[in-house]
C-alpha cells in the first residue's frame, strides 16, 4: 500500500533505523521512543490488524515473536526482561494501520497495562 507509511519503510522509499531484517520481516526503531529500547517488528505485507495475519497466515504470526525474542536477545534485554505490545484497533490504541509488535524495554516498567 504506497499510503501506508509502514510500508513505505519495508520498501526503504523511507529510512528507519533497521535493526534486524529477514525475507518476510523488519524490524526499526520507534521515531519516538517511551523506553531506552523500543523497536517495531513488522511484517513487509501489509496486514491491518492482528486478527487479519491470524487468518491469512498463522505461520507469520508466530514468527513475528520468534523475531521479537531474537532482536531482544541481541538488545541484551534477555536477562532483565522486556515487553511486547501490540495495539489491535481504535481502542486498542493503534495509531498506524499496518500490524507491528512493539519491543520495549532498557527500564523498569510500570504494571499500567491501560
Ligand atoms: P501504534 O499506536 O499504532 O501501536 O504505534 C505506532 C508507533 O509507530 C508509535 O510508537 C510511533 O511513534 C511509531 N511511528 C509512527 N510513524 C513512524 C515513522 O515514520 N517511523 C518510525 N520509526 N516510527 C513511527
Ligand atoms: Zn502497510
Amino acid at each position: 500500500m504506497t499510503n501506508c507509511i509502514f510500508c513505505r519503510i519495508a520498501s526503504k522509499e523511507l529510512p528507519s533505523g533497521i535493526v534486524y531484517e529477514d525475507e518476510n520481516t523488519l524490524a526499526f526503531k520507534d521515531i519516538n521512543p517511551i523506553s531506552p529500547v523500543h523497536i517495531l517488528v513488522i511484517p513487509k505485507k501489509h496486514f491491518c490488524h492482528l486478527s487479519q495475519i491470524s487468518e491469512e497466515d498463522p505461520h507469520l504470526a508466530g514468527h513475528l515473536l520468534f523475531v521479537v525474542n531474537h532482536i531482544a536477545k541481541q538488545e541484551g534485554l534477555t536477562e532483565n526482561g522486556y515487553r511486547v505490545v501490540i495495539n489491535c484497533g481504535e481502542w486498542g490504541g493503534q495509531i498506524v494501520q499496518h500490524l507491528h509488535l512493539h519491543l520495549l524495554g532498557g527500564r523498569q516498567l510500570t504494571n499500567e497495562l491501560g
